[in-house]
């Protein structure tokens, strides 16, 4: 499959992106400039079951490619939830695909398409998607996270992407930062996720607003649901207790940045993802406390920056592994 795809790629400079979400199929061509184009998407309906959502994928794509007038081999990169085998192209399971298990979505995508295809998870492409297109074009050493309703991330380093034996790893979201902190929807305890995704603040937000406390945060939900937009919206008003309960998910945020400082020695920490939207009451107490987690050479080397692709991360980076215009794999042949 790889070589294929290498060969491919010498001929075309354009290559069919596909972004497979929880709710949205997105499909586009994107080249080696970065130009995005031919945007089409459908609903993913997940509920009717895999071979559905990769017959529409594949018929998505093939529209797609007709639409610009691709060749019948332009390869096909494809960024999926995860746990996904990027070297088989197998989706072990995803909370956000119901009846997901094993799916060998790179070979059957292959199959339908006649086209060579490429796959990763996620996270791993809106990293590598920053690294080939966005804020992070051109750097060797970066990490990516993506904070959303969960946290993924991705690791490159001196300009391989690092995602070990089979692919599945940098779940940056599920390293621990405090020993006995709240437990994790994965199950383990103190993960930075339990701190700093869409759901954690939210769950933090929710306890305070029964609270005395929670007047200002309750007055932003506006007898809504309280979610991380909520509390933000409290903070800039000058809420004291919206600001401490962002700060401490921010401080979260930067004993892991500097955690990943000091193991990898970065020149970038990118920061994507809807949460990371709610800006300097989350960021700055991260910036703050980073240098008291690495050491003092390391943070000197380190710029952390907003990712610029916003929603079109994991389309930037599922052309990316097809156009292999970004790093490489660990392990790729
Ligand atoms: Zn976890």
């Amino acid at each position: 499959m790889v070589a294929t795809t290498q060969s491919s790629t010498q001929r075309h400079r354009q290559v069919l992106a596909v972004d497979l979400g929880g709710t949205n199929l997105r499909v586009a061509v994107v080249g080696t400039d970065g130009s995005l184009s031919h945007r089409q998407h459908a609903p993913t309906a997940a509920e009717l079951g895999p071979d559905s959502v990769l017959e529409r994928m594949a018929k998505l794509i093939q529209s797609v490619a007709a639409d610009a007038g691709l060749p019948p081999d332009a390869p096909v990169g494809i960024a999926s939830p995860g746990p996904i085998n990027p070297r088989e192209g197998v989706v072990y399971f995803t909370p956000n695909l119901p009846g997901w298990r094993n799916v060998p979505l790179g070979p059957r995508i292959e199959q339908l398409t006649g086209r060579p295809t490429v796959t990763a998870n996620d996270a791993n492409c809106a990293g590598l998607g920053e690294v080939a297109f966005g804020a992070a074009r051109g750097r060797t050493d970066v990490i990516y996270l993506g904070i959303g309703t969960g946290v993924g991330g991705a690791v490159i380093s001196g300009g391989h992407l690092v995602d070990g034996v089979r692919g599945l790893g940098a779940e940056l979201g599920h390293m621990c930062v405090a020993m006995d902190g709240p437990r994790c929807t994965c199950g383990g305890i103190g993960c930075l996720e339990a701190y700093v995704a869409g759901w954690a603040i939210a769950r933090e937000g929710e306890m305070v607003a029964t609270t005395a406390d929670g007047e200002a945060i309750r007055r932003a939900a506006e007898g809504g649901s309280i979610h991380a937009g909520t509390i933000a919206v409290a903070a800039r008003a000058g809420d004291e207790v919206a600001r401490t309960l962002l700060a401490r998910a921010g401080r979260a945020l930067g004993v892991a940045i500097g955690t990943l400082t000091n193991i990898f020695n970065p020149e970038l920490v990118v920061i994507g993802g809807g949460v990371a939207r709610v800006g300097d009451h989350l960021l700055q107490p991260a910036r703050e406390i980073v240098s008291s987690h690495c050491f003092h050479a390391m943070r000197e080397d380190l710029r952390i920056v907003d990712a610029t692709l916003g929603d079109d991360g994991g389309l930037f980076g599922a052309a990316a592994l097809a156009l292999e215009t970004g790093p490489r794999r660990t392990g790729q042949a």
